[in-house]
């Protein structure tokens, strides 16, 4: 239950004076339903207005407060005639300039002969002073409401700065007093405030420093915000492992056999990352663990190797990937390695059905099944494992932290919980891991199989597309395959099914029946038909939206074209371009795109000219752009910050992270003063999933 402290902050919008219906939507979408949102929707600029007493010329385009007396009115009898009143500050005219003025108003509130406080940008116009339509008026006595400083904020078609501003002068006095949840220390070395004042501070900036993301108000919010998600995968993790885990050492016998028949040998980087996970698994704890491994390091094997060992200890395993696709190449990678060391190995998918479906339940949950390769078609209620001892999930970010703890709950009662090992093709800088997998043990494979060429990236202007398309021909006649992505089109599926279409009809055009074309809008069969043909070649053009995306595989690509790659992010690329070149052949990747490019376009492409490195891409991705678009799409499973810059604020995060951790180690039901407060603190970032994870 949140704290009715917090009651008012979590009331929505719409309980504020003057935001009616159609604010409310607005506001909705721009910032969030509830007042918090708006608490959190910080200014990005700032008016700062110059209380002046005479105009002089280098005051013309400031912002100005000033005295002025109000001598005539010069009403327009022409629409096209601004309304203008005569007045003037000191001995000096100035004319207020109204466009559509109403007569009747302006008269009430500019009375000839009076005197008025008016602040606005100030201009020259035929060698007079004048100021248009002014933002503040007010007498002597109600001088006070005309703002020196400010705040401007994001704002969206329809909403105005004016409306904001009226909005947090309500919300902002409604801002509770709340129990200091940061430690003391922390806070005298930082120099910050309390939430509250450091939250009013940043909605009352003063300059432009007041900006900076490690000006105090700022950095301590910021702080807040990581150490509420911090906290909350440190219960997860700690709830995880307070779970009695299960031994599963293994003979060693299958995983033997499986190495024998292999046509390479494991290179360092594979054993080191195996050997983490067999002293997890044989471990009493229960292993969380995340492997990290670019595009083509080799994590399949480790991974059947890591799923031997579960059956090796008189347990079965599970291998979760994304796609239909994936579920199938990991199975037809997996069944022939696994059935030749004596392992049963079955696929399960959403296309499972009827007799079958039964069948191979039926099977798995008497335990006459070792291995299941599947999609999320594992999680449903009736998919019941005789013994489950390990589950791996691949291409992780497609998942978030509730599948991974649903995954794990189908182990058997009593026999401890499940091991999980989640890989990852897409290298996670640094700073991103902990905040989405802060609950995990990491094992990195930084290191590719030997004999990779690296792929020659070139980028080349869309205006010889046609070129390009027709240069193809040399690489077909050597039978080699091609891929060709097709542009992204924003937030429109059917756009990009038509972009890839069209160029499916050039193609075809080009090379008769070698082409063949691939998108989310097709039925599972027909991708993986599609698919299955570009596999064994009976294709050699695959025309493909971004489907292909993930971890995909057949060595026999050799191309990668990308329209309009400036419209993909840099890890999307960096994934996309890991298709090829997996063979003994070298790749090459052509990124068509359309200028002219802005800077970030140019670095992103510039960057992937360069480099290779996953984790290099990945970390100037970061740098680029923001981070809840690093991995391309809302449903990433990375949380998404609103006042924490994971680039800028990195350090804060690994001290959120050893704060968390510390908090946890001494108060573990957070029960202290301290820890009354942090849970405040998670109410406060809506990170309430985790309380329940809090040990009693
Ligand atoms: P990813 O990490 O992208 O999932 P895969 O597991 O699909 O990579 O491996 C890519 C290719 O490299 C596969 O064809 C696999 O058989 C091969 N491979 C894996 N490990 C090695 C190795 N140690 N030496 C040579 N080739 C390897
Ligand atoms: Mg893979």
């Amino acid at each position: 239950m949140r704290p009715e402290v917090l009651f008012q902050l979590f009331s929505p919008v719409s309980k504020l004076t003057g935001i009616g219906p159609r604010l409310t939507a607005l506001i909705e979408k721009l910032a969030g339903p509830n007042i918090i949102d708006l608490a959190w929707h910080l200014p990005v600029g700032l008016v700062t207005r110059h209380k002046v007493e005479h105009l002089t010329p280098d005051l013309v385009d400031q912002n100005i407060v000033v005295t002025l007396h109000i001598d005539q009115h010069h009403p327009s009898r022409n629409r096209r005639v601004p309304y203008k009143i005569q007045c003037h500050a000191g001995d000096t005219p100035l004319t207020l300039t109204f466009f559509n003025g109403r007569e009747q108003y302006l008269r009430q509130q500019f009375p000839e002969g009076g005197e008025r406080i008016v602040s606005g940008k100030l201009e020259e116009y035929a060698g007079v002073y004048q100021i248009t339509h002014p933002d503040h008026v007010a007498t002597r006595e109600t001088m006070d409401t005309v703002p020196l400083f400010e705040p401007v904020y994001p704002l969206t078609a329809g909403l105005t700065n004016a409306t904001f501003l009226k909005a947090a002068r309500q919300f902002l006095p409604m801002l509770p007093d709340l129990p200091e949840w940061l430690d003391r220390s922390l806070l005298a070395r930082e120099q910050w405030t309390g939430w509250k004042d450091s939250l009013l501070e940043a909605h009352a900036p003063k300059t432009e420093a007041d900006f900076d993301r490690d000006a105090p108000a700022r950095a301590r919010l910021a702080y807040d915000e990581l150490l509420a998600n911090q906290l909350a995968l440190e219960l997860v993790r700690r709830s995880m492992k307070r779970k009695p885990g299960r031994s599963l050492p293994g003979t060693g016998d299958i995983r033997r056999k499986i190495l024998n028949d292999l046509p390479f040998t494991l290179t360092a980087a594979q054993s080191s990352a195996l050997q983490e996970i067999e002293e997890d698994m044989a471990g009493p704890h229960r292993m969380l663990r995340l492997l990290q491994g670019d595009v083509g390091s080799g994590k399949t094997v480790v991974a059947l190797l890591a799923m031997a060992q579960a059956v090796e200890a008189g347990a079965q395993a599970t291998i979760m990937a994304p796609t239909e696709i994936l579920a199938h190449q990991h199975y037809n990678a997996i069944e022939p390695l696994a059935a030749k060391a004596g392992m049963t190995c079955m696929l399960v998918t959403g296309r499972l059905k009827g007799k079958k479906r039964e069948e191979v339940l039926g099977a798995l949950e008497s335990g006459r099944v070792d291995l299941v390769v599947g999609t999320h078609a594992l999680f449903q209620e009736d998919v019941r494992f005789h013994d489950l001892g390990l589950a791996i999930i691949d291409e992780q970010h497609r998942f978030g932290v509730h599948q991974r703890l649903a995954l794990s709950a189908k182990g058997r009662d009593g026999k401890g919980g499940v091991d999980v090992l989640v890989m990852t093709a897409t290298p996670i800088p640094r700073t991103l891991a902990l905040t989405a997998y802060g609950d995990m043990d990491v094992s990195i494979i930084a290191e590719k199989p030997p004999g990779r060429k690296p792929v020659d990236t070139r980028a080349i202007d869309l205006s010889r597309l046609n070129d390009v398309a027709e240069g193809l021909d040399r690489k077909l006649a050597a039978g080699e395959r091609i891929y060709w992505v097709c542009p992204l089109v924003e937030e429109s599926q059917v756009l990009d099914v038509a972009a890839a279409e069209e160029r499916f009809e050039s193609l075809h055009h080009l090379y008769g029946d070698q082409v063949g074309l691939i998108h989310g809008r097709l039925k599972a069969e027909e991708k993986d038909e599609t698919m299955q043909r570009f596999m064994t070649g009976e294709i050699s053009v695959l025309v493909a939206t971004t489907v292909i995306e993930v971890g995909v595989d057949v060595p026999e690509a050799t191309v990668m074209i990308i329209e309009h790659a400036e419209r993909f992010g840099l890890a999307q690329l960096h994934q996309l371009r890991g298709r090829v070149g997996r063979g003994g052949l070298p790749g090459t990747c052509l990124l068509l795109y359309s200028g002219p490019l802005s800077e970030t376009q140019k670095a992103r492409l510039g960057i992937l000219r360069e480099s290779e490195d996953g984790f290099r891409i990945a970390e100037e991705d970061l740098r680029l752009r923001g981070a809840g678009e690093l991995l391309g799409t809302r449903q990433s499973g990375l949380p998404e910050f609103r006042l924490a810059d994971l680039h800028a604020h990195s350090r804060l995060l690994a001290i959120a992270r050893d704060d968390a951790r510390l908090v946890l180690e001494k108060d573990q039901a957070l029960e202290t003063e301290r820890g009354k407060a942090l849970k405040i603190l998670l109410y406060l970032f809506e990170r309430d999933n985790a309380i329940k994870y809090l040990s009693g």
